[in-house]
């Protein structure tokens, strides 16, 4: 297994302290890694700004070239990274093969491809005598941070946007999942020039915070939860970083009288516990109109109650476990604290799975109300809220009334107030009688405390550009 940093092109042991990397379904160690010491730190992202000047003057066409090729390492690999994915977050292994592998170097192609599209434009005569034109230059040195949830994913979120448009890049993935990063770094160095990519690895506080803050990084990219990125802010603020920020979700998803509630209950089934609920869009605060309420609920516990929850490897494993021991004690805080309240029914689940892993069973909490602690806080697990309501404008209110804006999805065959509805709520994204699809061409991203910029899309490459003015005078 690679547990090394890569620095400069070349795999080199951490020489700060060793953490433990788990298997949550188990609950015990895969690996021991040498966190990256402070000097490490500084000399990644020195061998980064080194390797700037070169990287972001070559052509899109050989950045390109070079994605593709590690689009195909990634094909070529697959089983073996789905693997070590499965190991370390403890989701079904055929998850990880089917739904993410594919997902990361599609990520990739799309950037390679972008990179070419990618144009200033001749913004033309403002000014009798001059010609004007614009400019998209990479930005610099790019600290990329990623989560937990979707290793391998964020790390190609973060890389194929920066790569294709000429940034260098420090990646510190996360402390908890860094496998498949790591094992990245080995078709990096084969790929890449040296020092185009970095990777470091460790906490946040000893490794996280020196990369973000130090004054050769000109961007962080940070996916990650509200109170990270914050602190990132705040760290960052006297070096004036270009900010790049994806961070926590509490998805709303509106259910009306007329939706086909069939439809409704197995997409929550499915896009509610995905990554066992660990996920910024998960279908979790689910408001349904009153007229299917109790139809709903009942359909919806059933189907719940029927997921089954198990080991990575085995083929009818549909819900892993949590990420970590403290986590599983957040989610189940979550639950027994919802659950005391006299107006909350359990309609299945809330309990954590006996045994060794980080299981908790799914959940379905029906009866909740808006200003509960469960409709409103980011859970990342394996639970749902599903709240009553009236009218189109109760509800509109209600699933706005939340700090966060990245996700949200309304049911319904009325395509008449699918239309109103999703140009009133305030999420970067709105699915219409679907959830949680994602793909390469359409922006990612939210509002409020959900963050700011854009992943995937031609916006994501983009964001990790400076627009420049030149102008000529004749
Ligand atoms: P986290 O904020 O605890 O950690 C994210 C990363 O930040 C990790 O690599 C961590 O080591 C690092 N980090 C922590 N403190 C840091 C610091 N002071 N300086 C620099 N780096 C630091 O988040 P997590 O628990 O890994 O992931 C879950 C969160 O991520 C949830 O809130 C979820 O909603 C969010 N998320 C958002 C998206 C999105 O696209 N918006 C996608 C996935 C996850």
């Amino acid at each position: 297994m690679q547990t090394k940093l890569l620095i400069n092109g070349q795999l080199i042991a951490g020489e700060g302290p060793s953490l433990a990397v788990l298997n949550p379904s188990q609950g015990t160690a895969l690996v021991e890694i040498a966190e990256a010491s402070p000097a490490q730190v500084d000399a990644a992202v020195r061998a980064a700004d080194a390797a700037f000047p070169a990287w972001s003057q070559t052509s899109p066409k050989d950045r390109a070239t070079l994605l593709l090729k590690l689009a195909d390492r990634i094909d070529a690999h697959a089983e073996e990274l789905a693997r070590l994915e499965s190991q370390n977050c403890g989701k079904p292994f055929a998850a990880a093969l089917n739904d993410e592998l594919p997902a990361v170097a599609d990520v990739f192609r799309f950037f390679a491809g972008a990179s070419r599209c990618m144009s200033g434009s001749a913004a033309g005569e403002y000014l009798p005598g001059h010609t004007s034109m614009i400019r998209r230059d990479p930005v610099g040195v790019v600290a990329s941070i990623a989560p937990w949830n979707y290793p391998l994913m964020m790390a190609a979120w973060k890389l194929g946007p920066a790569l294709a448009a000429g940034n260098t890049v420090v990646l510190k993935p996360s402390e908890q999942t860094p496998l498949t990063a790591l094992k990245l770094a080995e078709f990096i160095i084969e790929i890449f020039p040296a020092g185009v990519v970095n990777m470091v690895f460790g906490r946040g506080p000893s490794v996280g915070e020196p990369l973000t803050t130090h004054p050769k990084v000109r961007m962080v990219s940070l996916t990650g939860s509200v109170a990270t990125g914050s602190r990132i802010i705040a760290g960052t603020a006297d070096s004036v970083k270009r900010m790049h920020m994806e961070l926590g979700g509490k998805a709303p998803v509106i259910i009306f009288d007329d939706a086909d509630i069939d439809a409704a209950v197995e997409g929550i089934r499915t896009f509610g516990f995905y990554n066992a609920g660990q996920d910024c869009t998960a279908a979790c605060r689910i408001y349904a109109q009153k007229g299917i309420y109790e139809k709903f609920v009942a359909k919806l516990g059933e189907a719940v109650g029927s997921i089954q929850t198990g080991l990575q490897d085995d083929p009818s494993t549909e819900l892993g476990p949590l990420i970590t021991a403290q986590h599983l004690e957040r989610v189940e805080g979550f639950v027994q604290r919802a659950s005391a309240l006299p107006h909350i029914t359990v309609v299945t689940g809330g309990k954590r799975v006996d045994g060794p892993g980080f299981f908790f069973q799914p959940t379905v909490l029906a009866g909740a109300r808006q200003d509960d602690e469960i409709v409103r806080r980011e859970v990342f697990g394996p639970v749902v809220s599903v709240t009553a309501f009236d009218s189109e404008e109760q509800v509109l209110e209600w699933a706005n009334d939340s700090d966060y804006g990245l996700a949200s999805s309304l049911w319904t065959a009325d395509v008449g107030r699918a239309h109103r509805l999703s140009a009133r709520l305030q999420y970067g994204c709105t699915w219409v009688n679907t959830h949680f699809m994602l793909v390469s061409e359409m922006p990612h991203g939210g509002v409020k405390h959900s963050g700011y910029g854009k992943d995937m899309s031609m916006y994501g490459l983009e964001d990790y550009t400076a627009i420049r003015h030149v102008m000529f005078k004749h």
